[in-house]
């Protein structure tokens, strides 16, 4: 694979024009969200411009367009990842959070009860850790997690320990947005099957970073969100396999979700639409897709070595400090990130001198308190990188970093 001409990629997003007073930004928070292209924002804007209506309903000409574009993207983004069903596979939600959300309410409280076990990870995000707490609360069953190594990554003979007969659900993150981590969430999905189990894997920082087939996975369940990339904020996806979207209850209910109501009761649509009640992400949906046709012409492949590279790079640099410590595996091992804590300087403190620099990264503890916790560190800091990214942006946020070393010394 040819290294990325990211000099022309940087043309495409406007944002990255900004400077504060001849500063110029320096965006290291893609795990949080990233950019958008000319092509994603010129798909929302045509379609305010010249086709925007609700769609399923009307039988007027915009409406029909606004439908079958919406329909398309569907169709779209389950090509992106290697959705075999189609749009039948593929709902559009809010975000990665509200695709767990759907599975938890609409699988998780019809089937899970006293004696079951829903087994996460010590490196879940907030979106599966608390939903599934909470669940596991409403019905009975109990979440067990499956420990993370001093290197950061899944103990998998725990995993095989935790994951039994009475495991009904196992929800893992496919990509860990604060240790980079990069799970085997395909023998993941074999040990849970092999209990029958079904697997929920979060892919809100893999999709955006390489190429990923749902099917090759064979996860049974799959989320990420649109705004991580380079799509629009508002639309997540939760992919399910079709047998099990098809047996499953919805998770809202309204308009447009239903195929016959009377006083009495109601009926559903097909697949998707039964779980897209009311008037759905339109504009969204279509600019998602657009973003899928975006990344597939730089090309997958390609996305994931830049990133990775990047990553190492930022990797090697920051372990030239005694002062800095890495969460999360080596250089060669790791996704688009690298978070770190550094002595005596609180993250926050180091996020505000870096903002100073016009360098943009998250502090905190990026919804994984637990794992903070764990890790014994209050807040990190997270540098996250993306398709315009270079090194020499790396090389702003380690000065940056030295300028914050000085303040606080
Ligand atoms: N899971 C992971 C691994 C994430 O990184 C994020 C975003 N920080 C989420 C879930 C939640 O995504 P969203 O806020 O778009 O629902």
């Amino acid at each position: 694979t040819e290294a990325l001409d990211v000099e022309s990629i940087r043309d495409e997003f406007p944002i990255l024009d900004r400077e504060f007073d001849g500063t110029p930004l320096v965006y290291l928070d893609n795990a949080a969200t990233s950019q958008t292209p000319d092509q994603v924002i010129d798909s929302i804007s045509h379609y305010y411009r010249h086709y925007n209506a609700n769609v399923h309903r009307g039988l007027h000409q915009l409406s029909q367009e606004a439908s079958i574009a919406y329909e398309e993207a569907h169709d779209r983004v389950a090509e992106f990842i290697g959705a075999s069903g189609g749009r039948k596979e593929v709902v559009f939600t809010k975000n990665t959070t509200e695709s767990m959300n759907t599975v938890a309410y609409a699988w998780g409280l019809a089937e899970l009860g006293p004696g079951d076990e829903v087994v996460l990870t010590e490196m879940e995000h907030h979106a599966a850790l608390v939903t599934w707490q909470q669940i596991a609360k409403k019905t009975g069953a109990t979440v067990k997690f499956v420990e993370v190594d001093e290197d950061g990554r899944l103990d998998m003979d725990h995993a095989r320990e935790l994951i039994t007969d009475d495991t009904e659900m196992v929800s893992v993150v496919h990509v860990s947005n604060t240790l980079g981590t990069v799970n085997p969430v395909s023998e993941l999905a074999d040990i849970a099957h092999d209990h029958d189990s079904l697997i929920f894997v979060d892919g809100a920082q893999s999709v955006p970073h390489m190429p990923v087939d749902v099917e090759a996975i064979d996860a049974d369940f799959f989320a990420f969100s649109g705004h991580k990339m380079c799509g629009p904020t508002g639309v997540g996806v939760l992919y399910g396999k079709e047998h099990l979207l098809d047996a499953m209850q919805p998770y809202l209910y309204g308009g447009m979700m239903i195929e016959k109501v009377t006083f009495e009761d109601s009926t559903w649509h097909e697949l998707p639409w039964k779980f897209e009640a009311g008037t759905p992400v339109i504009s969204e949906g279509i600019a998602l897709a657009e973003a899928c046709d975006y990344l597939d012409s730089i090309g997958m492949e390609r996305v994931h070595r830049h990133g990775t590279e990047l990553a190492a790079y930022a990797y090697d640099r920051l372990q030239e400090f005694d002062d800095i410590e890495i969460l999360g595996p080596g250089g060669d091992e790791r996704a688009a990130l690298v978070s770190f804590d550094m002595d005596n300087v609180h993250a926050h403190d180091v996020s505000e001198i870096l903002n100073a620099n016009g360098v943009a990264v998250r502090a905190g503890d990026h919804c994984t308190q637990p794992l903070h916790d764990k890790l014994g560190v209050s807040a990190s800091t997270r540098a996250s990188f993306y398709i315009y990214n270079t090194r020499e942006e790396v090389d702003a946020l380690v000065d940056a970093l030295d300028q914050a070393r000085e303040l606080f010394a």
